[in-house]
């Protein structure tokens, strides 16, 4: 008699998580991917409890750069950071779970690494503004369209982790 309602329950849970999830574009900058820091960034959203749903290395062109940055073309440093973006290979992902978007931000740390906590990824393993070593998306809208640049929708894969009963209960 207890088996069926517990099961509802469950399902009733799972569902709530279910329309709680979200999905951010993260990328790891060529700095961080020449410092070897691929493993250590992507250790820290994965140990967190996100799900990493899609990845891929590329070398984004000058024009792909621009697109991506859009937002910030009068910006004075728009240029240079466009160049230093399609400067080397780069590591695109989209990380999927409750939060993700702004806790993710809260992972990055800071803008400027000088201005980043310890314990951030910016505060821990950068130190100026220009080699901020990864990017994350600034919200639910620019995560949607960084996701549809850099991503076809059958490159993002819909899985079950088994570890997600753990992390959300
Ligand atoms: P964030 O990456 O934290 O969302 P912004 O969107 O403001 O920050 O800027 C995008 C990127 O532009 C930053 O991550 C950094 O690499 C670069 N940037 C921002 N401000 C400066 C600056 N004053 N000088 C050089 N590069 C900058």
């Amino acid at each position: 008699a207890l088996a069926l309602p517990a099961a509802v329950y469950m399902l009733q849970e799972q569902e709530a998580h279910a329309a709680e999830m979200e999905r951010t574009f993260i990328a790891i900058k060529p700095d961080g991917v020449q410092r070897s820091l691929i493993a250590e960034i992507i250790s820290r959203f994965e140990r967190k409890g996100f799900k990493l749903v899609a990845i891929k290395i590329v070398v984004p062109s000058k024009n792909f750069a621009e697109k991506h940055y859009h937002d910030l073309k009068e910006r004075p440093f728009f240029n240079g950071l466009c160049d230093f973006l399609s400067s080397g290979p780069v590591v695109a992902m989209v990380w999927e779970g409750e939060g993700v978007i702004k806790y993710g931000r809260k992972l990055i740390g800071a803008t400027d690494p000088q201005k980043s906590e310890p314990g951030t990824i910016r505060g821990d393993l950068a130190v100026v503004v220009g080699r901020n070593i990864i990017h994350g998306s600034d919200g639910p809208e620019t995560a949607k369209d960084e996701i549809n640049l850099w991503f076809k929708p059958e490159e993002l894969v819909n899985y079950t982790n088994n570890a997600e009963k753990w992390v959300y209960g």
